[in-house]
């Protein structure tokens, strides 16, 4: 827990001594930003993305000796499994984790796998798990053959699955793996949601197969606040990240990841209208960067990350003082064999990820 003393810092001291701790770490620390953070704690990073980038950037990291990662839990063990363990990879907060990791415990996914593979012991299944997951879960899937995804890559990922195997069994966000699905033309019901009320038969008439997970924050966001927004202008654009359930998704003018709906306001033309549907630090940070633009915030109420506003740039001081003074302060370490498993499922999504690019 963040000690009292850090809590009394004047914000300029703040950030002046965090940037004079980066400079003594120099090149033995590489901090990454997930673009959900506060800017107070972006201004202070050496790279950000999203969950794809960053753990991309993560296993790239050759020079330093720590790894820095403001974002959630899921993410830093992410940078842990590629480096092999090589690196120190540290949580400013550790308590900021997310609740659609906690929604697939490894148990229940484990038990779901049993009675699918016991119900269809003919049937070829691909289990995918979303990067927003537990280690032990995305090594489940490099036991079985299967893979990781992100928001950027779901759907390269689901195509190549679909390829190779009879099914696919999704985890957790089962509005991901549904609006990825639809996508891709699989009929409805051939999409379905794994509840203790679902039929064998369905099951066995399934293709993707998903389970009973959402964002909390991006799930909050509604049809009808779409409706009320194109009322009002029929002109606006609503762009929407692939977490938010099925009917806003179809109401959607564009779908895609977090890089994508950056990039998507970057390449938009000036004075054009955008609603966007994703969490509320980035949004607020595309309307500040696009000033010739009108970009807004989907409904309300606000969805922010809690998880993700909990580092503070308090935070990050005392870790990165910690580490001048030889403190490893929120070490984030997967247990060695769960990561080497669970590196089998990642360094094939970057296979998949690069043969698509
Ligand atoms: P991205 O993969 O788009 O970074 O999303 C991560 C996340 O947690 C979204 O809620
Ligand atoms: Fe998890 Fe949702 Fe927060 Fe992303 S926005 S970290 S999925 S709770």
């Amino acid at each position: 827990m963040l000690p009292e003393y850090y809590k009394n810092i004047p914000q300029d001291e703040l950030h002046e001594r965090i940037e004079v701790a980066r400079k003594k770490l120099g090149k033995d620390v590489f901090i990454l930003g997930h673009h959900y953070q506060r800017d107070s704690v972006i201004e202070h990073v050496d790279a950000t993305g999203d969950s794809l980038k960053l753990s991309l950037i993560a296993g790239e990291q050759d020079a330093a000796k720590y790894i820095v990662f403001c974002g959630v839990h899921f993410m830093a063990e992410t940078a842990d499994i590629v480096n092999h363990g090589k690196k120190i990879v540290t949580l400013p907060d550790e308590t900021a984790g997310c609740p659609m990791a906690d929604s697939a415990q490894d148990k229940m996914v484990r038990r779901s796998w049993d009675r699918l593979t016991e119900l269809m012991p003919e049937a070829r299944i691909c289990p995918i798990t979303y990067i927003n997951s537990y280690a032990t879960l995305k090594a489940f899937c490099g036991e079985n053959e299967g893979t990781v995804c992100t928001s950027t890559n779901a759907k390269d990922v689901l195509i190549w699955a679909l390829k190779e195997f009879d099914k696919v069994f999704f985890f957790p966000d089962q509005h991901l793996g549904r609006n990825t699905a639809k996508m891709l033309g699989i009929p409805k019901d051939e999409i379905v949601l794994l509840t203790r009320k679902t039929t064998d038969e369905e099951l066995k008439k399934a293709k993707v197969i998903l389970w009973n997970g959402c964002c909390p924050v991006h799930d909050r966001f509604q049809l009808a606040d779409v409706e009320a927004a194109r009322k009002e202008n029929p002109e606006i654009k609503v762009l929407v990240h692939p977490e938010v359930p099925e009917e806003v998704a179809d109401a959607a003018d564009f779908m895609g990841s977090t890089e994508y709906i950056i990039r998507m306001i970057e390449n938009a033309e000036p004075g054009s209208a955008w609603l966007v549907a994703t969490e509320v630090h980035l949004v607020g940070r595309l309307a500040k960067n696009h000033p010739d633009k009108n970009i807004k915030l989907l409904g309300s109420p606000i969805c922010m990350c809690s998880m993700m506003d909990r580092t503070s740039p308090e935070h990050l001081l005392w870790n990165l003082e910690g580490l001048l003074k030889g403190e490893v302060i929120n070490q984030i370490s997967v247990d060695r064999e769960v990561a080497e498993q669970a590196n089998v499922a990642i360094q094939r999504m970057f296979e998949l990820t690069k043969k698509v690019d």
